[in-house]
């Protein structure tokens, strides 16, 4: 490849304790965490608003942060703070008030007990101001380009935005950009995809529809009872459209949850296939090819789902939602049978319950435990975030050290809240004690998050 050398002079606008790149779940978890335990925080994020793929690709609701059989609040800390202030302003409905098997739980039971639907708008003043209240300086329209790294540590960052290039110096930075993008051009190892042939799973094109009558999808679900057993809700609708040739989207159930709203609903159903998110061309055509699907689901909804006949289209994603990329090689590995087995951990910095949910990155099928039933409440250990190689450098998020089929389980929004508390305390830890982020002391680590909030065991 032709290359051209490029070497400007960058201003060093700004220098602080802890550095989070990427404003999503991972990266407001990370930057709360760390500003309060008393660190200089700035958190980068590439658009004008926080939230990630909960604002920015109308990912929702925020799946269960509870355990399998529903009795306990697995994920509290930060997550929890954000719930309660939207709550308060209408914009979320508490976990512990949103039973499976319901329009808000998208009349699904496994894994669905205590699900968070909330409104994207009301997610992106909450977080945040939940963010500038507690001493985050928010640096917002401004990219990630490169790390500054020196002797194998991460000294900072280079980013991008309206200034032109700008450098920030960090004592420890922790990568929440979802994709591992610091850490990989950092020289963290990394893979991507399943083992046998490297493919991600498919990404989808989120939209949110209005005028939804409830009253009739209820109705459908008292007819047809045997969808919400067989995990397999409005396959009958889906069939009926088959015949006619009127639906053509690779995906065999649908996921349509009605939101703290009055008759507005999260469409999550297109499914674009063969795509790599870490590479423009790939998100291009997903972004063309999932706003095509989308007007069709759009069409099928009002032709044949019952209670959708006169619903109004409100928006599409302002992006395509990626649910896998990279997955950073750090100091434990997450297995899919860690997870069935519950493993106790020394190390655990979360539980979590949420099932192994793989969409097949072929074809129609996958979703919730096609892998096996994991436990009632299962553990992440603070290794997983701890890259191999590379110093004062944290990961958090979609992006840690997980196999493909644990990531499937730990992905999801209330377990990404959860790591990034975790990351963005133990970096602040880490630079009161003058050790690496790697050396942080696990004891002092679990405590203070406990003393913030956060459930680690039912004995702590
Ligand atoms: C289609 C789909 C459906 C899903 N369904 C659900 C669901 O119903 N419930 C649920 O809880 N989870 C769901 N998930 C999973 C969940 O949304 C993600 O895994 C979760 O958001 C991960 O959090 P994160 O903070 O690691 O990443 P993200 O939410 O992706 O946030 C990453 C942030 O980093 C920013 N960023 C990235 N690169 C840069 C850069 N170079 N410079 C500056 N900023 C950068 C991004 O703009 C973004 O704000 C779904 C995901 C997808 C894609």
């Amino acid at each position: 490849m032709q290359t051209i050398d490029y070497r400007p002079h960058v201003p060093v606008v700004r220098e602080c304790d802890v550095l989070v790149i990427g404003g999503g779940p991972a990266g407001i978890g990370a930057a709360v965490g760390a500003a309060k335990t008393g660190a200089r925080t700035v958190l980068v994020e590439r658009y004008g608003f926080l939230g990630g793929n909960a604002t920015a690709s109308l990912v929702g609701p925020f799946m269960t942060s509870f355990s399998a059989d529903g009795k306990t609040q697995l994920i509290r800390g930060v997550f929890d703070e954000l719930v309660r202030r939207m709550e308060a302003t209408g914009g979320a409905v508490h976990p512990s008030k949103v039973p499976a098997a319901v329009a808000k739980s998208a009349y699904m039971k496994h894994g669905h007990t205590g699900v968070t639907p909330f409104d994207p708008e009301a997610m992106k003043l909450a977080s945040a101001e939940l963010c500038l209240e507690h001493g985050v300086e928010l640096l917002l329209h401004t990219s990630f380009i490169d790390p500054i790294v020196d002797a194998g540590a991460v000294r900072g960052a280079i980013l991008h935005n309206k200034g032109g290039l700008q450098a920030i110096l960090a004592g420890s930075s922790v990568d929440c950009s979802a994709d591992a993008d610091v850490a990989a051009r950092a020289g963290v190892p990394f893979k991507q995809g399943r083992a046998s042939d490297g493919l991600t799973q498919p990404m989808t094109m989120f939209f949110r529809v209005g005028n939804v009558d409830r009253a009739g999808v209820d109705a459908y679900f008292r007819a047809h009872p045997e969808e919400i057993e067989q995990r397999m809700a409005f396959s009958s609708c889906i069939r009926a459209a088959q015949a006619n040739g009127d639906y053509t989207i690779p995906r065999e159930r649908l996921s349509l949850y009605e939101s703290p709203q009055e008759g507005v609903w999260r469409v999550n159903v297109s499914r674009i296939l063969g795509v790599d998110g870490t590479k423009v061309e790939d998100l291009t055509r997903a972004e063309v090819e999932g706003r095509r699907q989308v007007m069709e689901i759009f069409r099928f909804l009002r032709g044949y789902v019952p209670g959708f006949a006169e619903c109004t289209l409100i928006d599409t994603a302002a992006q395509v939602g990626v649910r896998e990329t990279r997955r950073i090689d750090g100091e434990y590995t997450l297995t899919l049978e860690d997870l069935i087995s519950g493993r106790d951990f020394e190390d655990t910095i979360a539980y979590c319950a949420y099932p192994i949910d793989i969409h097949d990155p072929k074809g129609a099928g996958g979703g919730i435990s096609n892998k096996g039933e994991t436990a009632n409440a299962y553990q992440i250990p603070y290794r997983c975030l701890v890259p191999l190689g590379v110093e004062q450098l944290l990961v958090a998020g979609r992006c840690v050290s997980a196999t493909h089929e644990a990531l499937g389980a730990i992905r999801v929004m209330p377990p990404s809240f959860a790591m990034g508390e975790a990351a963005g305390t133990a970096s602040a830890l880490a630079l009161q004690e003058g050790v690496p982020p790697r050396q942080v002391p696990i004891p002092w680590l679990r405590q203070t998050l406990a003393e913030h909030g956060a459930y680690l065991g039912p004995n702590v």
